[in-house]
């Protein structure tokens, strides 16, 4: 196996044990479930990073190596404890910009979300195309335009600004919020909801200081550090400043904002901003756990509910069992597990750009184990399970809807007051 020294020495390290090939990984991995190739396996990636292939990767070897959802699962059961998602993407950093199917579409949607302004302008345009009517009503774009939410009131300038201007050397204090790319650009129902919660679990604002950018994970998976890096430091830098924890509701985005201090190992300065920034980095549902002194819940009518793990929860105790605490305070729903465990969705950040008819392969399968247990409603806290389920549900004509945790248990509020924050004018 390649053993030269990676971006995460934390993970990766000279002295990594060699694969035991037990196939551990091999029965948990969605993309092998599906296609019941080895290649597909973590194993099998592992064997192919010990050979000549590695040093002038094929065009075969890039897509073997592109068709990873980067989940999670294959690690998390490994006896040996390998750093395996940082090893395909270390492997990933060493290929041209296009690898992989569809490269230009993954590469474009990662520029897209590393600027603000391209973003959102493809919002807007994705938004007067669907009011136009022009697309056919099957059609996967016409389903994915579905899930874009045009924001009220006048246009909104490129840079996020959800926070007003503060004199300098103000500091911050109390929960603050990293609003992530879908609550801010394409789903802003979301932020909405999640300073709703706050404001009613902590009688205050929630701010968003302005200059917030992708998480970063995007180009991490994609094997770009530099750009991930980049992220990074810009997000670090709109929360200098500030004191109070900092909530992400998006489970993809609190697990990659907890790695910043691996981006940087060798640059200490940056190391320990980022040591002090993960600190205060808190995921939705633990931090709504601890203040439900002042939250009571109440579906509007009778609810049975699927609640769908995030990969980025799901292989940690706290983060399988908080999101499910908090349901649990909900009266008069009743929350159903499948029968054969959680299942990945598919989507995997870019993968479902790069592989739609295996990321939807990868749905099927998830979604069948969920529509078993006769759900009303499907519950996530990840903003691409999200538009993953969403986009599932209506292209099966499944009568199902699938909301984010944040949006579901702001409907659920009791005494709803209606009351919004100052800073989110959804
Ligand atoms: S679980 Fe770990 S040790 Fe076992 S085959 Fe997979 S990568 Fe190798
Ligand atoms: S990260 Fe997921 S998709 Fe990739 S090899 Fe591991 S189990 Fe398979």
């Amino acid at each position: 196996m390649s053993r030269e020294a990676g971006d995460r020495p934390a993970n990766v390290t000279p002295r990594q044990p060699e694969c035991a090939r037990c196939g551990s990984c091999t029965v948990v991995c969605p993309v092998y479930r599906v296609t019941g190739r080895e290649s597909a396996t973590a194993r099998g990636k592992l064997h192919l990073l010990g050979t000549g292939l590695a040093e002038a990767p094929s065009a075969l070897y890039q897509d073997i190596f592109a068709r990873c959802l980067l989940c999670g699962a294959c690690e998390a059961v490994c006896p040996r404890d390998l750093p395996i998602l940082a090893l395909t993407t270390r492997a990933r950093s060493r290929f041209p910009a296009f690898y992989g199917r569809h490269g230009l579409r993954k590469v474009l949607a990662r520029k897209a979300l590393a600027s603000p302004g391209l973003l959102q302008g493809l919002v807007r345009l994705g938004v007067g195309l669907r009011q136009i009517n022009a697309l056919p009503a099957d059609s996967g774009l016409r389903l994915k335009l579905g899930l874009l939410e045009q924001r009220p009131g006048a246009a909104r300038s490129a840079e996020p600004a959800d926070s007003p201007a503060r004199p300098a050397g103000e500091s911050v204090a109390g929960p603050l919020y990293f609003t992530g790319c879908l609550a801010r650009y394409l789903q802003p129902s979301v932020a909405g909801a999640t300073a709703k919660l706050a404001r009613h679990a902590t009688g205050g604002d929630l701010h968003a200081p302005p200059g917030q950018r992708c998480c970063g994970l995007a180009a991490w998976a994609a094997g770009r550090p530099d750009e991930a890096r980049q992220l990074a430091r810009q997000n670090i830098a709109a929360f200098a400043g500030t004191t109070g924890p900092i909530i992400t509701s998006c489970a993809s985005c609190s697990s990659h904002l907890e790695t910043y201090p691996d981006l940087f190992a060798d640059d200490p300065g940056w190391r320990e901003k980022a040591r002090s920034f993960r600190a205060r980095v808190r995921e939705f549902s633990s931090f709504f756990l601890e203040k439900t002194e002042n939250l009571k819940f109440a579906a509007q009518e009778t609810a049975r509910l699927f609640y769908h793990d995030p990969c980025h929860l799901r292989f940690t105790g706290e983060g399988r069992e908080a999101p499910r605490r908090l349901l649990d305070l909900v009266a008069d729903c009743r929350r159903f597990e499948p029968d054969d465990g959680p299942h990945c969705c598919g989507q995997g950040g870019l993968f479902h750009l790069g592989y739609p008819d295996l990321a939807d392969q990868i749905f099927a399968t998830a979604c069948e184990s969920a529509l078993a247990t006769g759900p009303d409603i499907v519950v996530t806290t990840c903003s691409g399970c999200l538009m993953q389920w969403q986009t599932g549900l209506a292209a099966r004509h499944a009568p199902v809807r699938a909301v984010h945790l944040a949006v579901f248990m702001a409907s659920c509020l009791v005494p709803d007051s209606g009351e919004r924050s100052r800073f989110f004018s959804f």
